[in-house]
């Protein structure tokens, strides 16, 4: 039996930044359990990779300015490539939205990047939009994520400072010793001691964490992304364009235009494939609001998972009974564009620092006091 300090499960963009950011700290003992063959193979690689720091939420926003920094301007090292095109994103929002915007708005460090769109600007900068026009507002510092030029520059930082990376490493059950968790057993038998087990599985962390005895209920729900054939109509250079009262983004893909309707129903993670009926309802809000592109075909559609606590905030340190047990998950829709944000913090919790500002209790796992139902 080894023993390590620092248990990471999950090789996703939550694992990842988490294992970087330990690693910058010089933490020692860390290794990272992955039990695909390859890093990064869920949610990470399946997402629309936007980077839209209005979250509607001021915690996972501020994690989310913090991770456009590292984005715009990667440590030395970090990355060969540029991890952010800046197209711009356009959002057009809900009366309901409007308090919490504004106040999105003044905490970004360039509040003057955000500002209204008439019709006239709203379709020069993306001609194929024809749906309403009211309350339409232009980022222009936010736009596309490198996903896999991110995950590799946190993976390569993390393994240069020594964490251990283990693909083909499927957790499958955890020690104890006495209340306490003190480390978990792989799917080949083999047991691996820890001060600290950290769940960052995604979809599934629920399950895992449930068989380490948390009371915690995780809700993975799958959502479908649907690429429309090649179009020389399209500019890859449009913005993204997010129309909140409708449930719909687009923006340019492969030459065609990369599609959600926001959709989202409860799956169980080993179950998440495409569902019968997902692409044509795509394309019904597609021909409310960018009718050009109904008659192409469908090029490529896929479905991944978003995991949601109940109050639909992340889990980000320990767990309010298991001692031992750590959350990195409940990243919803903003895993990417929060994680270097996420990861610090996680690793703050990892090393014993206590965070207790503003931020952190918003995402402190023991906010849930009273035990959920599942
Ligand atoms: C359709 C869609 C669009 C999205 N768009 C965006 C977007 O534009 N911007 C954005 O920021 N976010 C977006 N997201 C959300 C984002 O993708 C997630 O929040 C993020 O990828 C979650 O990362 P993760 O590391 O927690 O999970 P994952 O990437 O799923 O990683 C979890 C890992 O844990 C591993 N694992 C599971 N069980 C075990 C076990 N027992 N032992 C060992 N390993 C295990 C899995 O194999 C997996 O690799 C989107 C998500 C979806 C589905």
């Amino acid at each position: 039996m080894s023993e390590q300090n620092i248990l990471i499960i999950g090789g996703g963009i939550a694992g990842a930044a988490t294992a970087w950011h330990l690693a910058q700290r010089g933490a020692a003992g860390v290794t990272l359990l992955e039990r695909e063959h390859s890093l990064g193979a869920h949610a990470t690689s399946q997402n629309a990779a936007i980077l839209r720091t209005f979250t509607g939420d001021l915690a996972t926003s501020a994690l989310a300015h913090e991770t456009a920094e590292l984005l715009a301007s990667p440590p030395t090292g970090f990355t060969e490539v540029p991890l952010l095109d800046p197209k711009g994103l356009i959002l057009r929002l809900r009366p309901e939205d409007m308090d919490k915007f504004f106040a999105w708005r003044e905490s970004k460090a360039h509040p003057e990047r955000v500002r209204a769109l008439d019709a006239d600007e709203l379709s020069r900068r993306f001609p194929f939009y024809s749906g309403p026009v009211e309350d339409a507002w232009y980022v222009e510092d936010e736009g596309e994520i490198d996903v896999a030029a991110l995950l590799e520059g946190y993976l390569r930082g993390a393994r240069k400072g020594g964490v251990e990376i283990r693909t083909d490493a499927e957790v499958e059950g955890f020690l104890r010793d006495g209340d306490r968790l003190s480390g978990v057993q792989l799917s080949n038998g083999e047991e691996i001691k820890a001060r600290r087990v950290a769940i960052s599985a995604g979809g599934w962390a629920g399950a895992l964490a449930k068989m380490a005895g948390s009371k915690l209920h995780l809700e993975p729900r799958r959502r479908h992304l649907m690429v429309s054939s090649e179009d020389k109509e399209i500019d890859p250079r449009w913005p993204i364009i997010w129309s909140h009262p409708e449930g719909f983004y687009a923006r340019p893909e492969s030459g065609g235009m990369l599609m959600c309707a926001c959709d989202e129903s409860l799956i169980s993670p080993d179950e998440c494939t495409v569902e019968t009926g997902a692409a044509e309802r795509i394309a019904l809000k597609a021909a409310e609001l960018i009718p050009a592109v109904t008659d192409s075909e469908c090029a490529h559609i896929w479905s991944g998972m978003r995991t949601f606590t109940r109050d639909e905030n992340f889990l980000i340190g320990p767990d309010p009974d298991i001692l031992g047990l750590q959350w990195i998950a409940a990243l919803g829709g903003h895993g990417v564009t929060c994680s270097s944000g996420l990861g610090r913090l996680a690793a703050a919790h990892l090393l014993g620092d206590k965070p207790d500002d503003a931020v952190s209790r918003a995402l402190d796992p023991r906010r849930f006091t009273v035990t959920q139902t599942v």
